[in-house]
């Protein structure tokens, strides 16, 4: 079905009911599948056959959805995840074990961040954080012999830098290693990483995708044409003790990587999603291209809105010409970013509390990337965590504020902003 357009698949991908068959996707809310014969489970736990035996590893809901969003990024399969961040952590555990090496931009989300410095580092994984603009010539000098990939987020949460992904590309291949996008704030409606040399593909589908903060989820695509047995991922490309010692690379063939994350990581590892949560997302699916399209409307109305305005001292979005990423925003996303801005105050940390508690329309939510416009200050929140010195590092500075343009009428948006404004400004 892949030769139609991104807003025909949103809608066809992944679900075909066969004659009689509900036309919408079956929320199928059973955790196991019923067999005539052993034998026949047998022949499924051989991978002899395809079929459904526990929901842990799948289920024909989260199924339907794992192969549209595949489709939407383009790549060869999907495995949805319970949240964005079990994603990122089977991602990256499906190729990196103690000993090794990771290369991360530092504009990150703050939950990847903890997940690469701390938790990671605990089991014996160490990683390298590169300025979002980094040179090629210091990307490649943080590269060592055990780095085992290069990560980025396409539009950082929530310092909105955009890396050069086809520069971080060429550099992670000239290693003989994947270059891995998380591709959350984005969605393959703006921008599809694998056409610019991307591996991997991680979400949080808890944002755009499900765009109503519904439900929380994550998913891992694989680009499925990196070469996992050039000698570098040994887990790929020999005998699997822990699966009847398969060859991921020989029997799954381009499918390796996100074979091995479903039959060994999830397996063991259990964050799997709920039937009703996929089912949810893909409703949130069916209306992503619209939602995107408002969304960075929207978003690029407020902050032509900010950048004119006396009270603001710095406005980042990446369709504002001012931007230090809109090159890189014009290159990977013509057709739009996100709606999600930062922004900072006359009166800097103080000034944005207050701004976000005077908000009447917009409310204070630690989420983003949802129908409604909601607004945070993640030094004191998202981010609390961090040192000041991380924090910049990250690119979030003590008075940013994070705006989340939802998909409600923009001059109600606007009005709601100028009134706050007033109440800090003019009293
Ligand atoms: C929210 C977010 C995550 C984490 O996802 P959860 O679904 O909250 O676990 C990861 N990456 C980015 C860019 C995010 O915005």
């Amino acid at each position: 079905m892949s030769k139609f357009h991104i807003n025909t698949q949103c809608i066809q991908e992944g679900y075909s009911p066969k004659n009689g068959e509900p036309r919408v996707l079956p929320i199928v809310q059973s955790t196991t599948y019923k067999y005539d014969s052993s034998v026949e489970v047998g022949k499924l736990f051989d991978l002899e056959e395809d079929g459904f035996f526990y929901s842990r590893i799948g289920n024909p809901t989260v199924d339907a959805v794992e192969k549209k969003i595949a489709a939407l990024e383009g790549g060869v399969g999907a495995l949805l995840t319970a949240a964005g961040m079990s994603s990122i952590m089977i991602a990256v555990l499906n190729i990196c074990s103690a000993g090794d090496h990771i290369v991360s931009s530092a504009a990150i989300y703050g939950g990847t961040m903890n997940l690469f410095t701390v938790t990671l580092k605990r089991f014996g994984i160490d990683v390298t954080l590169v300025q979002p603009d980094v040179s090629e010539e210091e990307l490649r000098k943080a590269v060592r012999p055990n780095t085992k990939v290069i990560y980025a987020e396409t539009i950082a949460n929530p310092s909105l830098c955009i890396v050069d992904l086809s520069m971080f590309a060429t550099v992670a291949h000239d290693n003989d290693i994947p270059f891995m996008v998380d591709n959350t704030f984005a969605t393959p409606v703006n921008c599809k990483p694998f056409e610019f040399g991307a591996d991997v593909v991680v979400h949080s589908t808890s944002k755009y995708m499900d765009g109503h903060a519904v439900a929380l989820g994550g998913v891992i695509v694989d680009g499925g044409t990196f070469n996992w047995a050039n000698g570098k991922f040994p887990g790929l490309s020999t005998p699997d003790d822990s699966y009847h010692g398969v060859i991921y690379t020989e029997h799954f063939k381009e499918a390796a990587y996100i074979s091995k994350a479903r039959l060994q990581l999830m397996r063991d590892m259990g964050v799997t999603p709920s039937a009703n949560s996929a089912f949810l997302l893909n409703l949130g699916l069916e209306t992503l291209p619209l939602r995107m399209e408002r969304h960075c409307y929207n978003a690029q109305k407020v902050a032509e809105f900010l950048e004119a305005s006396e009270y603001v001292t710095w406005v980042n979005f990446p369709g504002l010409k001012s931007c230090k990423f809109h090159e890189m925003a014009e290159k990977y996303m013509p057709n739009g970013t996100c709606g999600v801005i930062s922004f900072g105050l006359v009166g800097g940390r103080e000034a944005a509390t207050k701004f976000m508690d005077s908000l009447k329309l917009a409310s204070i939510v630690v989420h983003v990337a949802d129908a409604r416009t909601s607004v945070l200050h993640p030094a004191s929140t998202t981010h609390r965590q961090l040192t000041d010195a991380q924090l910049e590092e990250c690119g979030v500075g003590a008075d940013l504020i994070r705006m989340s343009i939802g998909i409600e009428y923009i001059d109600d948006i606007i009005d709601d902003i100028k009134q706050a404004f007033d109440v800090i400004y003019n009293k």
